[in-house]
């Protein structure tokens, strides 16, 4: 835990959240700020900063948020036509919380390019 990180402050329970998912390896709770009617941030308990700052280490941690991202949206009908995951990696990826984490966006039909 890093003391000064919000989202380790969230996953110690220090900040309250809205938790949909929880194990002993991430949690998912829903963004306060919200930018589609499903908008679900996951976090590894484990405080990495960014996309930047993994180890051939978690590997295996990616990969299990990525399998439980699928299966969250899967509890979700309004995520059965299609959803987004986003991870902003560093300044100019727009990430302002620097704790490692995915955004599960969805309810809406997305545009692209990404502004
Ligand atoms: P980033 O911009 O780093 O990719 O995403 C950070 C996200 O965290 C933003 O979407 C923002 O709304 C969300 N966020 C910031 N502070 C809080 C908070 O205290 N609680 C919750 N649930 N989400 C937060
Ligand atoms: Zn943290």
């Amino acid at each position: 835990m890093d003391k000064d990180c919000l989202f380790c402050k969230i996953i110690n329970n220090v900040i309250p959240s809205n938790k949909i998912y929880e194990d002993d390896l991430l949690l998912a709770f829903n963004d306060i700020n919200p930018q589609a009617p499903i908008h679900i941030i996951i976090v590894p308990k484990k405080h990495i900063r960014s996309l930047s700052d993994i180890s051939q280490d978690d590997k295996e941690l990616l990969g299990h948020i990525q399998f439980t991202i699928s299966k969250i949206a899967k509890s979700f009908t309004e995520l059965k036509n299609g959803y987004r995951v986003v991870n902003n990696c560093g300044n100019d990826g727009g990430q302002t919380v620097d704790h490692i984490h995915y955004h599960l966006l969805g309810g809406r039909v997305f545009g692209w390019p990404p502004g």
